[in-house]
């Protein structure tokens, strides 16, 4: 099930949460500060051993103070307006949904609840609607492929009203 919300990632219940990474995985601003200022300095010191995460490739960490069990840290591109962007994009939310697989699977769990934030809508500039679609489409394609008795249940936390918006049109949320 994919479900949208309207909040702050950090302070909802989920089993994990998405972080929009950058490739140095800094705490930086937008939804990634804010994780790291919740999460605390040990976040930080965790995610500099790393060795930081190419775009489009995702990292998991522990989550500190968060109220989650991990952070799944993905880079969304910086969108330039080339075909590269979408698949950046695409592979964004796939890698995430692979390492939230691997963690039920190491944790012997078969439901999982997963957030996700609107990954490069922000400072990265990627066009909201479009940026929607892609991240609709992937965890759909993603459900088909994974189809066994073990769940992920996929939220959209928007911040931005913008983004809540396009979200509830695209999933037919009243
Ligand atoms: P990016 O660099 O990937 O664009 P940003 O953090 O700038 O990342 O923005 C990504 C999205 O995260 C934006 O839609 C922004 O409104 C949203 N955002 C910012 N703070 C939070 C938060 N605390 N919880 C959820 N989403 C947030």
């Amino acid at each position: 099930m994919m479900h949208v919300l309207k909040g702050d990632i950090t302070r909802l219940d989920f089993d994990v949460i998405v972080n929009a990474a950058n490739e140095q995985l800094a705490p930086g601003g937008g939804v990634c500060g804010a994780i790291h200022q919740v999460a605390g300095k040990a976040l930080a010191a965790e995610c500099w051993k790393l060795g930081g995460c190419r775009t489009g490739q995702a990292k998991m960490t522990h989550a500190y103070e968060l109220p989650c069990k991990a952070v799944i840290h993905a880079v969304g591109p910086i969108y330039s307006g080339s075909p590269k962007d979408k698949e950046y994009l695409e592979a964004a939310y796939w890698n995430s949904m692979v390492l939230a697989y691997d963690f039920m699977t190491k944790n012997h769990m078969d439901h999982l609840t997963l957030a996700f934030p609107c990954i490069s809508t922000g400072i990265y500039g990627y066009p909201k609607e479009a940026a929607c679609k892609i991240a609709i489409r992937t965890v759909q394609r993603m459900y088909a492929q994974y189809k066994d008795t073990r769940h992920i249940d996929v939220t959209f936390v928007c911040y931005d009203e913008e983004n809540y918006m396009i979200y509830k049109k695209a999933m037919h949320v009243r």
